[in-house]
Formats: C-alpha cells, structure tokens, sequence
C-alpha cells in the first residue's frame, strides 16, 4: 500500500507518569501495522544521560540493548515485542545526545558566527532526529515523548514537535495525548478536571491534541467523554477510554481497536489501509485466559521490588509459558536474602530458577547459592550474562574445589580468576556505550541442547558485558562436565555453558530476553519453561 508521504503521530503523557505510554504507543503501532501499514517506533527522552547505559535500574527500569548495540529506553522493549518495523540508534533520542551532537558540530565550526541555542538549534537537531526514520518503505513514524507535560526539562522536544506540522503539513501529523481519570472514592466520581489541566498546558504551548486517551479505572461514560471533549476541543469521539487492564497487557491493543482507534487515526491521517487482522492476537490473549498448567520460577537478583528492572526477562517467560499453555508465576527472591536464610527456605517447590544479568558484586554469593541448590536438586536452571558467570564461579568453587575461584569484577587479586575481563576491554577508561555491545554471532556445539533447543548450529544475540569465561580453565571445566557449547566464530569467547549431566542446566553471555516475542517465544525461554514443566509434573506425582 503506497502512501504519498510518511505520516507522524506523537504520544505525550499528562497528569502523571507511569500511565503507560510506551505500551500504548506500542499498540498503536500493532494496530497500524495489523492494517496493513508501515510503521517505526521512536521514543524521545528528556534527561542528560547520553543513552540510559549508565543509569542504574532504580532510575528507568533495565536498559534495553538493540541488535546495532544501542543501550536504550525499555520502551523499546514493548515496541519490539508489539511491532516488526526496525530499531536503531535513532529510535531513542535523548537531551543528552542531542546536546552532544550540537555540541560538537559548534565545535568543528558548523554554526560558524552564528549565538548556538536552544531554539533554534536544538529544536532543529530534535526535528532532524524525528525526521530521520521517515523514508519511501515508511507509512507512520510514531514518536513518544517522555515524560510528562509540564516538565520543565520536555519543553524543547514538546516546541520541535510543534514546529513539526508547519514543516510538513498539519494533515500529515497526529497529536495523541494520555491522560488520566482518577476515580475518587469520597464523591464517588471519575474526575476529568486533571484531564483538562493537562490539555491546557499542552495547548499553551501551542499544541492541540487530536486524540486523547483516557486511562481509567472504572467505566469513563458518556458524560464524562462529552465533558472532557468540549473542554479539551476534541471531537467527542476522539475521546478514547483505556480502561486498568488487571489481566494482561496483551488486551491493550484490542481495547484501542475496541473504541475504534485505528480507524480514527487512518482517516484524520488520510492513510491508505488494509482491513484489521487481529486474529494472532486474540489467538495469544485466548491462550493468557486459559492455561493448562503453572509452574513456578524462582528469579535471583538485586532489584526484586522495581517492577521493570528486569521486564524483559519477565515478558520472555510469560512468552515462553504461552507456548507450553503455561501460566509462569515469578517469585522475585533478592539475592542478597539467599545470603542470610537456607535455600531450601526460600528455593523449596520451585521448578525452575533464573539469574538474570547485572553489575557489581552486591548479592553475588547469594545468586552462587541458589545455583548450586538447583544444581545439586536437579532443578532446571537457566543463567543469563552475569547468571552466567556467576554458575562458572560456582562449578569452580564447588566441583573443581577452587575455593577462591572469582571473578576479576569482583576480586581483582583471586588465584583463580574463572571470569576475566575480554581482552578488546583492557585500554577501556570510559563508562558511556563502551561494553561489547550488541549483535555477535555463536555456533553451537553439534548435539549439544543448545543446538537441539535453537534447531540451528549457528545464531546471533545481543551482547553487554566486560567478563568473559577464561578460557585457561576450559579443559578443567570440559573434563568435570561443565561444556561451553557455543563459542563466537573466531572460536575465542565462550557464549554458553551446560551441564549435559542436569536435567537443564544452561547458561548464556548474551541477552536471549530481547529478542522474544509474544507470538515468537525465545528457543532458550521456551525450553526452559518446558523443563520447569517437567519437572512441576515430576514433583507432583512424587507428592512433594
Ligand atoms: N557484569 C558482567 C560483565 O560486565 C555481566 C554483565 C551483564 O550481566 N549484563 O561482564
């Protein structure tokens, strides 16, 4: 479907943040392309981090790595999981790259005589970082903003964006705000003036809202649509209610279809489309509803109480549960409680333990004695990057009797030192985009349960990470059954370890997390999942 120019939406959020709007901007995107078009997802956010690498998962939640190596924003987990249209660097912008960027062109003499600002010249490098995903094979670039109106810290972005349509057209953009309705228990009513205090302020600066979505927790109702129309001055139809959805994210894209999302955003936009094709979906959201099983996975790690420090370690199992019929409870244990308490207090009737990635040795012995409980109790285990190194250290410390064994991010003196730092990592000084970063190439062990788990011999997954398996240690491990059965091309770096003598005992360098989907679960998650399935069935008929 040919378009004559690619269209823009941009999704802001007012009243307060956390309402949601990277996984509303994310439906949309589902929406549009189960239409037929094609859509590139952007997120823009106002802090000065050069990217979010930096950052600790209490800010933002994890950092979200994309096949060109970018550390960016989690939202762009929820794109990938939600749409098919490619991420790059400049699918995350930040304050801080844009200032570098201006920065450094004032530097080399770009703006040559010229007082460098903030408007227009960071206005302009926001435009031409918007600008930048539009292209011939491109329907709709969808921008969210983050943040929320009335920060002082959005406004450029929210003045680049208003200078957009003046640019290209007011008929080639969309603006969609999200807002919410508070219910207040006392007067029993939905209340809509925050609403309305959020528009204002938007239109102040010189933005008028197309559409609006409403989050609500109970029904929003005709009344109060109307109301929110006439005081915002939108059409009382482009007052689109997004209920609580308690059950599961899946339903979000259906609600919006629901009110007739798509079909508003196609004709204000002029967009050629095909007709809605929601089957996959609904297919999905049918099998959340009904599962046949449960089973429960232990995670071990340093940021249990956010809830989005590791999302897309949590989105991947309930992906994985969905193709076993599975529903995937999580029991987030901290990692350092495994230090204090017995593991069989905290890892009795689990069917599977996961140790997700991370930084620093905080919780490290804990996140050791959980793994050497699932070894010794022959509970699936699976080990992502530092989970990784973490069962390398264990295997050394307690089958090969190296007590000391370590690794040099945690002790730089050990005697045997099992996880070093890669070799491309020792002239590094600088913290910001300088880990070994994004895609890399693996083959697979022949007959190894990676190659059997993968159904290939040779794949590709996101890196980030300093530490690698030394290899000094590799026949010692190999001869008392710890194997690496997959290694990067030039046969140097040991991506994945198993235990072929464990009912499921694997552990990977990479990121398998970022690239599953909800329709497509990852081979390694799926696998896992299948093991931990196994293994529920197997302590159920043992009645314990
Ligand atoms: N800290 C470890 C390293 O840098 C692991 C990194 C990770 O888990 N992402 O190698």
């Amino acid at each position: 479907m040919t378009q004559h120019a690619t269209k823009h939406i941009f999704v802001t959020g007012g009243v307060v943040s956390s309402l949601g709007k990277g996984l509303t901007a994310a439906s949309i995107g589902l929406i549009l392309e189960r239409r037929g078009l094609r859509v590139r997802m952007q997120k823009l956010d106002p802090y000065l981090n050069v990217d979010p690498g930096t950052m600790s998962p209490y800010q933002h939640g994890e950092v979200y790595v994309l096949d060109d190596g970018s550390e960016t924003d989690l939202d762009l987990g929820h794109y990938e999981r939600f749409t098919n249209g490619p991420l790059s660097r400049a699918s995350n912008c930040t304050t801080g790259r844009i200032y570098l960027n201006v920065i450094n062109k004032e530097r080399r003499g770009d703006y040559l005589g010229d007082t460098v600002q903030v408007v227009p010249h960071i206005t302009d490098e926001i435009k031409a970082c918007v600008m930048s995903l539009r292209g011939d094979d491109v329907d709709v670039v969808i921008t969210e903003l983050g943040g929320t109106v009335g920060d002082i810290e959005g406004l450029p972005f929210l003045e680049a964006i208003r200078q957009i349509p003046l640019q290209i057209g007011k008929q080639n953009c969309l603006f969609i705000h999200l807002t919410l309705a508070p219910y207040l228990k006392a007067a029993r009513e939905l209340k809509t003036k925050p609403t309305q205090h959020s528009v204002q302020q938007l239109r102040e600066i010189g933005i008028q809202p197309d559409v609006l979505v409403v989050r609500t927790e109970r029904d929003l109702g005709a009344g109060n649509a109307e109301k929110i129309a006439l005081h915002c001055n939108v059409e009382t139809r482009a007052v689109i209610e997004e209920p609580d959805k308690e059950f599961s994210i899946y339903e979000v894209p259906l609600g919006l279809v629901e009110h007739g999302l798509d079909e508003l955003i196609i004709e204000k936009l002029n967009l050629k489309a095909g007709p809605l094709d929601l089957t996959h979906w609904s297919e999905l959201l049918h099998r959340v509803r009904n599962p046949q099983h449960e089973v429960t996975i232990a995670v071990v790690g340093k940021y249990m109480q956010h809830k989005d420090a590791y999302k897309s370690i949590y989105e991947s199992l309930d992906h994985a549960g969905l193709a076993h019929s599975t529903r995937v409870l999580v029991k987030r244990i901290e990692a350092e409680e495994l230090q204090e308490a017995d593991p069989e207090s905290l890892l009795s009737g689990v069917d599977g333990l996961l140790v997700p990635g991370g930084f620093g040795m905080r919780g490290i012995e804990g996140k050791i004695e959980a793994i050497t409980y699932a070894r010794k109790n022959d509970i699936p285990f699976f080990g992502i990057c530092l989970g990784m190194q973490c069962a390398v250290i264990e295997f050394a410390r307690n089958v090969l009797h190296l007590e000391d064994a370590n690794s040099t991010e945690f002790s730089s003196d050990t005697g045997h030192p099992v996880i070093c730092l890669l070799d491309e990592q020792k002239q590094v000084t600088h913290k910001g985009a300088s880990m070994r970063l994004g895609a890399q190439n693996c083959d697979l062990k022949p007959g190894s349960r990676a190659e059997q788990t993968y159904e290939t011999s040779q794949i590709s997954e996101r890196h980030r990470h300093r530490y690698e398996f030394n290899p000094a240690y590799r026949k010692q491990f190999e001869a008392a059954g710890l194997i690496p059965t997959g290694y990067s091309p030039d046969g140097g770096l040991a991506e994945i370890i198993e235990i072929p003598d464990h009912p499921w005992f694997l552990a990977v360098q990479f990121h398998p997390e970022f690239k599953s989907k909800p329709p497509a679960p990852h081979p390694l998650f799926a696998g896992f999942v299948e093991a931990a399935l196994a293994h529920h069935q197997q302590r159920m008929q043992m009645g314990v």
